[in-house]
């Protein structure tokens, strides 16, 4: 691959992730030379950042969690790359100008360093949704002042990336995000309320971190996703569409208002965005499996069941709420899968949760990250305190 400018000088935000190894392995896998990894930033995991550091031969290596710097500094011994850890060190970290950072934090924990990779300069390739349900515009804004490119790694909202006439935003009549309906598409409404943490954590298509793996089966995932559509593509949300095609092959759709779909195809495998972010504005090998139609055979779509999965119409009314309505959701929705997760609620729980902080803290203006950051903190408040009443106990 011969990129723009040679090699391109990258951080991964999140290195130790599902998204973090994924980027990692297209990294080492890449020719010698076409990438020089500057930072790789993780939350508490010193083994696996130190050898994520000592693989792709980084310069830096940053926890988040000061305690685990000891651990991070003995893993890193000899092997000359950096160590440093805590809060200040991960905006540091992010702020280093490069060519091309990844956001791939789990959650809002990553939008302090996301901003500043964003006032950074160069490509911002973004996994991390929730820094753009909670601060899209935000972060847009922060991204144009800067010159940064931002690029979608979401696999349907990088397939709407490649599809996308950018020259000509009136000729779009719709766009569409696929979900693979996760796996519970098909289970009656009586066996949802027993789901235990297994049943969610096991996808049917996707390997992924636990978080979004329980969103994908609350179908939270693909509402954040519409939040997430509407802050990227100049697309109304009500021309934002949600089909289920559970082969997952088909990741997004642009319709275009003489009637023309053009469909964005690959694997269900999270390195082929990535990839693409990459290298672009170019392409790059990889090594992934590559499709083949006539095995798949055919291929199904489906309206979602908004009665089964009430997240998404949340998200729709999160959305059109606005000011910080956004940011609670996902906020509540963050505690919520984590009292799933330990047991504490029920799968319909997570759902009915969201619905009850959205419902006690509305949609208060969120003029900046401070504001944005006083909301996310309120409504984690606000839904632990709810889990602990009556109607969650
Ligand atoms: P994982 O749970 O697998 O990984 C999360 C990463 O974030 C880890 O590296 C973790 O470090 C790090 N982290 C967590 N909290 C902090 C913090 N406070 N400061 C610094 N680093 C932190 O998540 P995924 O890779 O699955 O997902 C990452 C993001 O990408 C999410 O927003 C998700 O919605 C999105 N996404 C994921 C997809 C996927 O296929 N996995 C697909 C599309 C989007 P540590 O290991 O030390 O805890």
């Amino acid at each position: 691959m011969a990129l723009n400018r040679e090699p391109r000088r990258l951080t991964v935000l999140g290195a130790t992730g599902s998204i973090g190894r994924a980027t990692l392995d297209l990294i080492a896998e890449a020719p010698p030379g076409t990438f020089v990894v500057e930072a790789l930033v993780a939350n508490g995991n010193a083994e696996a950042l130190a050898a994520a550091a000592r693989r792709v031969g980084a310069r830096l290596a940053v926890l988040a969690d000061d305690a685990a710097l000891p651990a991070l500094r003995s893993a890193l011994a000899g092997s000359g790359i950096r160590a440093e850890a805590g809060p200040q060190a991960v905006l540091a970290a992010a702020a280093i100008p490069v060519d091309w950072t990844m956001a791939a934090i789990v959650g809002a924990a990553g939008l302090p360093a996301t901003m500043a990779a964003a006032a950074g300069g160069g490509i911002l390739s973004i996994a991390n949704k929730e820094c753009l349900v909670c601060a899209g515009a935000m972060l847009r804004r922060v991204a144009e002042a800067a010159g940064t490119t931002l690029l979608p790694a979401d696999s349907e909202h990088n397939a709407i990336f490649q599809a996308l006439d950018r020259t000509a935003p009136a000729s779009v009549e719709r766009i569409v995000l696929t979900a693979s309906g996760g796996p519970f598409r098909d289970w009656p409404a009586e066996r949802m309320r027993a789901i235990r943490p297994q049943d969610a954590l096991n996808h049917p298509v996707w390997r992924m971190g636990a978080k979004v793996t329980v969103d994908s089966a609350t179908m939270m995932n693909k509402g954040l996703e519409v939040i997430e559509a509407a802050c990227l593509f100049p697309v109304p949300p009500d021309r934002i569409e949600v089909l289920v095609h559970p082969e997952a092959v088909v990741h997004g759709i642009v319709q275009y208002v003489d009637g023309s779909m053009l469909a964005q195809m690959g694997p269900p495998d999270m390195r082929v965005p990535i990839a693409h972010t990459l290298a672009w504005p170019r392409r790059m090998a990889t090594a992934t499996r590559r499709l083949d139609l006539a095995s798949l055979g055919r291929m199904t779509f489906e309206p979602p069941d908004l009665e089964r999965f009430p997240a998404l119409t949340l998200a729709r009314q999160a959305l059109a709420a606005g000011g910080a309505a956004p940011t609670i959701l996902n906020a509540a929705n963050e505690v919520a899968v984590q009292l799933f997760l330990d047991g504490r609620i029920d799968f319909l729980g997570i759902a009915a949760l969201v619905a009850a902080a959205l419902d006690r803290l509305g949609a208060p203006a969120a003029p900046d990250l401070e504001a944005v950051l006083e909301a996310d903190a309120a409504a984690r408040r606000t839904a632990l305190a709810l889990a602990a009443g009556p109607a969650f106990a």
